[in-house]
């Protein structure tokens, strides 16, 4: 039996221990479940503080992990803000890979652990470094703006990265009438809809946010008169045509706890209506469930195995931390503004793929 095993009793002890906890998960967590999982909860907060560590869940992780365990919540630029100035020796991200990466870019001398290999990301997988090396070379002197959304690899071949909230002030902060925006089309398109700078846009899509479309809005507002829809720039311009608000997913949350709309539907991961809707009662969410299976393969067992065995450690391989860093940092310091997608005008986006590029040649890393 291990130590974790050992611990995993629901006594008086860890009962009173939770009580808090239950109170904010109780809508999610039925109580006839939380004796189950009360223990794991306490086990992961009491490892945490023996090792003097930090749990860094994203808007996406589930309401036991995102309420009960974590220190801080945040999409993933916050979270990496947020590690970097704490004193703790061990960052565990709830999260998936390429936000450990980022983490580990802004907090060099940390341990940092991801709990699950399972925990990667279908935009971030969609291009390499090689990619990146291949778009500058099609297109000589043209800035390349990343979203955070990808590898070390890939933040390393870029001048500056964006999260969803900033991406259009970045973009225009280049200064230039053409900028590379990687890698995902549908935020491409939906910032070249608000700005005269032209985008090249890459291929690449999340698997959550693909899925929503115009007409799935649409008979939801017929079933639900009154509803309000926010949804996130990762999503079709179609999708964003169709919603009331657009924006990431933490201007997404800032709507609903100043506005307080009496319906509302957050088109993006399933689980960040949980974690709202427990910190807004008086909001009736309306949940078009996409789940990112990738977020889902955090849980409350291995982040308490990830901090009793110290895995699975992120490291950066030396020749690309430093321009990684570069980019993020780069970031970080413009200080850009976030920027709702509202009222956007379509335009054409040239989109490159893999196979439409050339092989590199004297281009270097
Ligand atoms: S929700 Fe989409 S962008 Fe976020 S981790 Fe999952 S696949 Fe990647």
């Amino acid at each position: 039996m291990s130590d974790a095993d050992e611990m995993l009793e629901y006594t008086p002890e860890v009962a009173r221990r939770t009580a808090d906890l239950q109170e904010r998960v109780k809508d999610f967590i039925p109580s006839v479940e939380w004796p189950l999982v009360a223990p794991l909860i306490d086990a992961v907060n009491e490892l945490k503080k023996a090792k003097n560590a930090v749990i860094l869940a994203h808007n996406y992780q589930t309401p036991d992990i995102y309420h009960c365990v974590a220190d801080f919540v945040g999409d993933s630029l916050q979270l990496a803000v947020e590690a970097g100035k704490t004193d703790a020796d061990i960052i565990v991200q709830a999260g998936v890979h390429f936000m450990a990466e980022t983490s580990k870019l802004l907090s060099p001398d940390k341990t940092v652990l991801i709990p699950s290999l399972e925990a990667g990301c279908s935009l971030a997988a969609s291009i390499t470094g090689e990619d990146v090396r291949r778009m500058k070379q099609k297109y000589p002197g043209v800035p390349v703006v990343t979203y955070v959304n990808t590898s070390a690899d890939v933040k390393a071949e870029s001048d500056i990265c964006c999260t969803s909230a900033n991406a259009v002030n970045i973009v225009e902060a280049m200064g230039v009438d053409r900028v590379i925006l990687l890698p995902d089309e549908y935020l491409s398109k939906n910032v070249a809809a608000l700005t005269d700078v032209e985008i090249i846009a890459w291929g690449g899509r999340c698997e959550v946010h693909e899925r929503f479309t115009g007409e799935e809005i649409r008979a939801y507002r017929k079933e639900t008169p009154g509803l309000v829809v926010l949804a996130h720039p990762e999503c079709s311009p179609d999708v964003l045509a169709n919603a009331d608000y657009a924006g990431s997913t933490s201007s997404m949350i800032r709507y609903v706890k100043e506005k307080r709309p009496a319906q509302v539907m957050m088109v993006t991961e399933c689980s960040m209506s949980d974690n709202v809707a427990a910190e807004t009662p008086d909001v009736e969410f309306i949940r078009p469930c996409n789940l990112c299976p990738h977020m889902k393969s955090i849980t409350l067992q291995n982040i308490l195995e990830s901090l009793q065995d110290l895995r699975y450690e992120v490291t950066i391989p030396d020749e690309v931390v430093v321009g990684a860093r570069r980019a993020v940092q780069r970031m970080v310091d413009l200080g850009a503004e976030g920027r709702d997608f509202d009222n956007g005008v379509p335009v054409a986006v040239t989109v490159e793929y893999r196979d439409t590029l050339g092989p590199v040649v004297g281009v270097s890393g």
